[in-house]
């Protein structure tokens, strides 16, 4: 009995993104299972699956880890456009971990451009904030550049537990709400079809 019902609820899909070494898998154990785990094979992409409550509602949470396999870019690509949401970690002790979150940006908004960069779910997570005497990345230049992209920016220890349910569940929430925004849409749409003349307005341009 509880295995169907187990399939209806509500499943969010999240990635998570980053240089290698930046605490992606140490985030993502500590969420599903209360450890901070010291030595998790670097080269393993993995994923996990949680039942969770989100504000009052059950839903399953879906974590894809990746690891260094991203390098191929067939592989990547198929493992961002499963995905519903980002965290995009880097770790406050390394700027060029801070540095290729450009890129980890610009790949998923490559792979997603049938939709605009709002729609897409997605959190920058510096990571590593208990070891505060190695920071390297401020943390006015990573909210700046969150804010440039019109995310929000979470500071995280998956040492310590700093926010590392505030990030998942924050996302999760983005997830929820873009996927309400886009069944609203769609009834929208399936309404308007029932007139006569309830094509989508297309923008036309005369030459
Ligand atoms: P990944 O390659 O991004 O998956 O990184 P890992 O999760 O394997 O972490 C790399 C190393 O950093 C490991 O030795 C972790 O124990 C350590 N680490 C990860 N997160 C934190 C953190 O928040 N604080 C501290 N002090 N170490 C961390
Ligand atoms: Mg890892």
């Amino acid at each position: 009995m509880s295995k169907p019902k187990q399939q209806q609820l509500p499943l969010h899909k999240v990635i998570m993104v980053g240089s290698g070494g930046v605490g992606k898998s140490a985030l993502t154990l500590q969420f599903m299972y209360d450890e901070f785990v010291e030595d998790y094979e670097p080269t393993k992409a993995d994923s996990y699956r949680k039942k969770v409550p989100l504000d009052g509602e059950d839903v399953q949470i879906d974590i894809l880890d990746t690891a260094g396999q991203e390098d191929y870019a067939a592989i990547r690509d198929n493992y961002f456009r499963s995905g519903e949401g980002f965290l995009c970690v880097f770790s406050i002790t390394e700027q060029e971990s801070f540095a290729t979150t450009s890129e980890f940006r610009e790949q998923i908004l490559r792979v997603k451009s049938d939709k605009t960069e709002e729609q897409i779910p997605f959190l920058l997570v510096g990571n590593k904030a208990d070891l505060t005497d190695k920071r390297q990345v401020s943390q006015e230049e990573a909210q700046e550049r969150a804010t440039s992209w019109g995310v929000p920016y979470v500071e995280t220890s998956a040492k310590t537990r700093e926010n590392v349910d505030k990030a998942f569940y924050d996302l999760m929430r983005k997830i929820r709400d873009q996927k309400a925004l886009e069944n609203q849409k769609l009834n929208g749409k399936n309404k308007k079809s029932k007139n006569t003349d309830g094509r989508r307005k297309r923008k036309c341009c005369i030459l």
